[in-house]
């Protein structure tokens, strides 16, 4: 099994048998005492390995040389950090992949309609009801009950296509962003400080009892530069590298405004 990419399919089959039963109730409803079907979208949440650390809970930084090592003893650091995402839990809760779970839309409702119509059942909008049913109706002429099955049903939401979920605008739909820091260097906040000064060498020592320093004649002025590089631990990522996203926290998506979240709409808009 490969750990570093794993992606967990979610099903929409059982969905919409459970939104075509429902439907199928305007057809002929459940019999007394049956239990009636409820159509719930599934989960949609997943929990995952966080991606920042892999699944670890821990990074492990190693610097680069940037410079700061000069003339330091012992040269560069490594650094084991508790993951500054997951703060050592491993995972993490978001939405599903919203690319994923569109491939995953898709193939169900193409597995959904492939299956109703191998058994000869008539498509009713989205819906699809038995054949001897729908030539009863079309006999007495009961447009209203199939518009009724085609509105139980519904459509897709034509913004989230039946997930009920919008993938976040800010990340893409993947939860996490680089680093905002500009001086972040793999994880390290790399300063470079460059510090001018003139030093005046004076010929004379401390004048008097005035706690002055004085220049007197014969003194020379030295204009000196000295860079220095400093290296830390980046105060935005922790060394992570990249950030949950500011909008979505890391979650990938939000449920959708145009249908609050139900996937789908009784008729078009
Ligand atoms: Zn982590
Ligand atoms: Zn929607
Ligand atoms: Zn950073
Ligand atoms: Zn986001």
């Amino acid at each position: 099994m490969t750990t570093a990419c794993m992606i967990i399919a979610v099903s929409f089959l059982p969905f919409f048998e459970a939104k075509n039963t429902v439907a199928n109730y305007i057809v002929e409803p459940p019999g007394e005492g049956a239990e009636r079907v409820d159509a719930v979208r599934p989960d949609l949440t997943v929990t995952e390995k966080c991606p920042a650390c892999m699944g670890k809970g821990e990074i492990t930084l190693e610097e680069q040389d940037f410079g700061q090592a000069t003339g330091r003893l012992g040269g560069l650091r490594k650094k084991h950090l508790k993951c500054p995402v997951c703060k050592g839990a491993k995972k993490m809760e978001a939405y599903a992949s919203p690319s994923s779970l569109a491939i995953d839309v898709t193939r169900d409702r193409e597995k959904f309609q492939s299956e109703h119509l191998s058994k000869g059942d008539v498509p009713v909008g989205e819906a699809f009801i038995p054949r001897e049913k729908y030539e009863e109706l079309t006999e007495r002429k009961d447009k209203e009950r199939l518009k009724l099955v085609k509105e139980t049903f519904g459509q897709p939401c034509r913004t989230c296509n039946w997930t009920g979920i919008e993938p976040c605008k800010k990340c893409d739909g993947n939860g996490f962003i680089k680093c905002p820091n500009d001086d972040c260097k793999g994880g390290w906040a790399v300063t470079k400080t460059t510090t001018s000064y003139s030093r005046t060498k004076s010929g004379g020592g401390l004048n008097g009892g005035s706690g002055n320093w004085r220049s007197s004649s014969g003194s020379r002025s030295i204009k000196r530069k000295e860079e220095k590089v400093s290296v830390n631990v980046c105060p935005d990522c922790g060394g992570a590298t990249t950030v949950p996203c500011p909008v979505c926290l890391g979650r990938r998506a939000a449920p959708c405004r145009k249908c609050n979240g139900v996937g789908s709409r009784k008729k078009g808009y």
